[in-house]
């Protein structure tokens, strides 16, 4: 049986949070410090190793394992409560950023009174952070979960994953939860329900004519990429959530050449799985407007979409009922966005995503956490696997 969560078990998993705040936010200032831009294998292991010594001084902690990613560094799993082999909950975050090397110099972590500044703060160093303590603080008031819990942070999140996938889905597919440390939507909503996302290249190719001498011999590809970018932009549909959009082009050679080549990346966004497919194949289907020319179509679905399945509204429900003996309503929210969460949505296991501290500016020069918000935050996570 779980745990009785009351609201004075609440309010000590509250307070042990606010009396390791230092050191919690010691070990947040120093991943910040180590920058880990997707990609940068010396700054992925340095992250990494931090957290797993960390890990090794919890006691409720079995095993800290660095699985090592070839063009990535490394992706961190931590296993803790392992006293019974009942399905585990899973705890999913990543520790790669968006921020290139040498952001920190730039913009150097700072408290401004109740915010904390620094490039990958909020998505999501602080939050590996805060996973490590959550595990302290059930072991601490004595909320320990009656299911082993699995720490997975990967360290290629922010690239779509292309070699933390496999291991987000093997640890998730027998979990009885997961519980994605994105950060929340604003006023520290849950993420219920996020789009899926498909990336295409188009290239165009045409025939090259001196523009002056003889064009009506040539095929311009940018004249065919910008009908075909009318068109792509025509699969758009508010309403149902679906999104194509032409984010970069480029073509041509020369000022006076009838251009021969184009090229275009596009974004899809789609809300359910059938409306994805369906977009998907009207992109693969285009057909040129003038048939001299050529177009060829590449890529796909990258991450499926995370829907607001039953599964996901009661885990939610049960997340809001956590937060209400501490008279804070969680509310929740479905965005464009994907995360790791769209791929264990797709597993039909529950999942509740946005689930990491309060702040703002993800990806950008104001990323910044709220510090008050740390204690709600850890407790709600606390006692959510302790009664899962
Ligand atoms: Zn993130």
């Amino acid at each position: 049986m779980p745990i009785e969560i009351t609201r004075e078990r609440m309010k000590a998993l509250r307070d042990h949070f606010v009396s390791r705040q230092h050191e919690l936010l010691a070990l947040t200032c120093a991943l910040v410090e180590a920058e880990s831009p997707s990609g940068d294998k010396d700054g992925s292991i340095a992250a990494v190793s931090l957290l797993a010594s960390a890990a090794a001084t919890i006691g409720s902690v079995s095993s800290v394992e660095r699985i090592s990613s070839e063009e990535f560094g490394e992706h961190l799993r931590i296993k803790a409560f392992t006293d019974n082999d009942s399905p585990p909950i899973v705890i999913l975050g990543h520790t790669d950023t968006v921020h290139p090397r040498g952001a920190i110099k730039e913009r150097p972590w700072r408290a401004e009174g109740n915010r904390i500044y620094g490039p990958g703060i909020f998505d999501m160093k602080a939050n590996c952070a805060l996973a490590l303590e959550v595990l302290r603080a059930c072991e601490a008031t004595e909320s320990c979960p009656r299911s082993p819990i699995t720490i997975l942070l990967t360290c290629d999140e922010e690239t779509g994953s292309p070699s933390g996938r496999g291991l987000v889905e093997a640890e998730s597919k027998n979990a009885r939860a997961v519980l994605v440390l994105e950060p929340p939507a604003s006023g520290g909503r849950a993420k219920t329900a996020r789009k899926g996302t498909g990336m295409f290249t188009l290239e165009v190719h045409g025939r090259a004519a001196h523009a002056g001498l003889d064009p009506e011999k040539g095929v311009s590809a940018v004249l065919e990429l910008a009908k075909q970018t009318i068109r792509l932009h025509d699969l758009n549909n508010f309403a149902t959530g679906s999104t194509v959009t032409v984010t970069v082009v480029g073509g041509g050679t020369h000022s006076n050449v009838v251009p021969a080549e184009a090229r275009a990346e596009v974004d899809m966004r789609f809300s359910t799985s059938t409306e994805g497919q369906r977009i998907e194949s009207e992109i693969y289907n285009l057909k040129p407007y003038d048939e001299r020319a050529k177009l060829v179509v590449r890529g796909g679905i990258n991450r499926p979409p995370l829907e607001r399945t039953d599964k996901v509204a009661a885990l939610y429900e049960q997340a809001r009922a956590i937060g209400a003996l501490l008279d804070f309503d969680l509310g929740e929210a479905s965005v464009g966005g994907a995360s790791d969460g769209n791929f264990v949505g797709a597993l039909g296991v529950p999942v509740l995503d946005g689930l990491g501290i309060e702040g703002d500016g993800a990806h950008a020069a104001h990323e910044h956490i709220v510090v008050d918000d740390i204690p709600l935050r850890g407790a709600l996570l606390a006692g959510l696997i302790a009664t899962l």
